[in-house]
């Protein structure tokens, strides 16, 4: 009885989450001076999308981010952040199939979509060019 309850329970906190989703159509885009992790940009379910403030006009990366919201939406914030925890353990951030679809979407070559860190490092990504990507 009582498993049945938290099972109960989960289900209906997916649930809830899940149409918080659907109807979080368009994310708040906030800008900030530096993010954590030295991250140029982030997606962040339910609350929005942050991005750092010399990135701003960066609407490839903004772009990149907004299919990591798209991906957000189809499941709801909690499935979404386990999916990306997993893959991230699993593939790795290069070789992630919801990076990859982010680097798809964005235009990004074949090469780069599946070596993101080595072609953000030496400039061959449309996204962003930084030298010290993930170091
Ligand atoms: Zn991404």
């Amino acid at each position: 009885m009582k498993t049945k309850h938290i099972l109960l329970g989960i289900g209906a906190i997916l649930a809830v989450d899940y149409l918080i989703a659907r109807i979080n159509k368009t994310p708040k885009i906030t800008y900030k001076e530096k993010l954590p992790f030295n991250y140029n940009a982030l997606t962040l379910p339910p609350f929005g999308i942050r991005v750092q403030n010399k990135n701003k006009n960066n609407l490839l990366l903004i772009k990149h981010e907004l299919v990591h919201w798209k991906q957000y939406r189809k499941t709801g914030a909690i499935i979404y952040y386990l999916k990306y925890g997993l893959q991230k353990a699993i593939y790795g951030y290069d070789k992630m199939p919801m990076e990859i679809e982010a680097r798809k979407q964005t235009g990004e070559t074949k090469y780069c979509q599946n070596n993101y860190t080595e072609c953000v490092r030496n400039g061959e990504a449309i996204t962003i060019k930084k030298p010290n990507f993930r170091v």
